[in-house]
């Protein structure tokens, strides 16, 4: 089990920085998931900290003492990649106790901890086969058992389940989560599912261009993102961010018109300064009201997808400025593609974002999604 800090950590390949100072606390014990698009670096980071990626700049400290010139193999992390490169020739037990026999580490200490890694993770049947004789989930499971063998002060999982299908993606995931609360041991996992990232994660750091966008706990980013780019990229289906012209200020918050001429007075907002905000709000926070009437404050259009779940129903509703919101109702909604609809946001969860995408909400606001 350890801690790791990074402290202004970059990366260069040649001129181009693709890390750029990134400070960040991993506490002990912690799943503390990284997550971006494609290219954000955040494989690039996770490999500075088990070493296999030179820092250009800054400091990786590991409880405290600074690695970055200590190899790999000596860092005490064990890493578990997205192709399992486990040995054809070996059988399951040959490849889970492969580095402990590499270390020279004692036949019945080996089989004591194969045998516990085997049990942990529901392989003891299958000791004995080769790999080609295992599924797609068997063959992760057993990369993930040569990493808990050698008793690892940190996990670092990079895409482990991208080769998986959707199924069996699920499954996994679920396993990894006992087996961290089994172990506690700190794990760092890299992934670009963002839903991957909600369900795992007691700490996300989101990436973006080599940069930390927002990191905290999945529910902070979901209800409270720093920015429009966080706010898209949690939730799915994504958040309905409308343009939006501010009609009016005063007291606590401010009152904008989006895009379609809806007016929305938002509590315990900054005003923003010049430029046109965007307003958001997520599916679930848009309240099916009945379409006739003048009522202010309310999103009027049409339907023009409606999406059934089974539990849930997704109605696609299009707005007369031709921007689509997407609202979450229950399974039984009998809406229909084409019917009127009309929705109420629940401002107290609604978002107000800057020009450059910095949200506006008030400290003093977050209680009042909560309450
Ligand atoms: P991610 O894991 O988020 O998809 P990576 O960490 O793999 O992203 O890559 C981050 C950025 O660094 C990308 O723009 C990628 O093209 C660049 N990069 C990665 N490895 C190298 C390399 N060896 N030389 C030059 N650029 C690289």
């Amino acid at each position: 089990m350890a801690r790791l800090a990074l402290d202004k950590v970059a990366k260069r390949y040649g001129r181009t920085e693709v890390i750029s100072g990134i400070d960040l606390t991993i506490d002990d014990g912690a799943f503390c998931v990284f997550v971006g698009p494609s290219g954000c670096g955040k494989s690039t980071l996770l490999r500075m900290i088990a070493g296999l990626e030179e820092v250009s700049g800054g400091e990786v400290r590991i409880d405290g003492e600074r690695v970055n010139e200590i190899g790999p193999a000596d860092r005490g992390l064990a890493m578990v990649f997205q192709t399992y490169a486990l040995y054809p020739h070996k059988t399951v037990a040959g490849n889970l106790g492969f580095a402990l026999r590499h270390a020279g580490v004692a036949k019945d200490v080996i089989d004591a901890k194969v045998a516990e890694a085997a049990e942990v993770l529901g392989l003891t049947e299958l000791l004995g086969r080769y790999p080609k004789q295992l599924s797609g989930g068997q063959r992760q499971r057993v990369a993930i058992g040569r990493a808990i063998v050698r008793d690892p002060r940190i996990f670092l999982f990079d895409e482990p389940l991208s080769n998986l299908d959707a199924a069996l993606r699920v499954q996994m995931r679920v396993e990894i989560l006992k087996l961290h609360q089994r172990l506690g041991t700190t794990m760092i996992y890299v992934t670009h599912d963002q839903v991957e990232a909600m369900t795992l994660a007691d700490k996300i750091v989101v990436l973006n261009g080599g940069v930390i966008e927002q990191a905290g706990t999945p529910m902070e980013l979901y209800h409270h993102p720093a920015n429009l780019f966080v706010a898209r990229f949690v939730g799915s289906p994504t958040m309905n961010v409308l343009p939006a012209t501010v009609a009016a200020t005063g007291g606590t918050g401010v009152e904008v018109e989006t895009s379609d001429g809806t007016r929305l007075a938002m509590h315990e907002v900054e005003t923003p300064s010049t430029g046109s905000p965007s307003f958001g709000i997520r599916p679930e926070h848009l309240h099916l009201v009945a379409p006739a009437g003048d009522e202010p404050g309310v999103f009027r259009g049409s339907a023009q997808v409606v999406e059934r779940l089974g539990g849930e129903t997704l109605v696609h509703l299009a707005l007369a400025c031709g921007t689509v919101l997407v609202a979450k109702t229950d399974g039984a909604c009998a809406i229909r593609p084409g019917e009127a609809v009309a929705v109420r946001p629940s401002l107290d969860d609604a978002h107000l974002f800057d020009t450059d995408g910095r949200c506006l909400d008030k400290p003093q606001r977050h209680d009042l999604a909560v309450a």
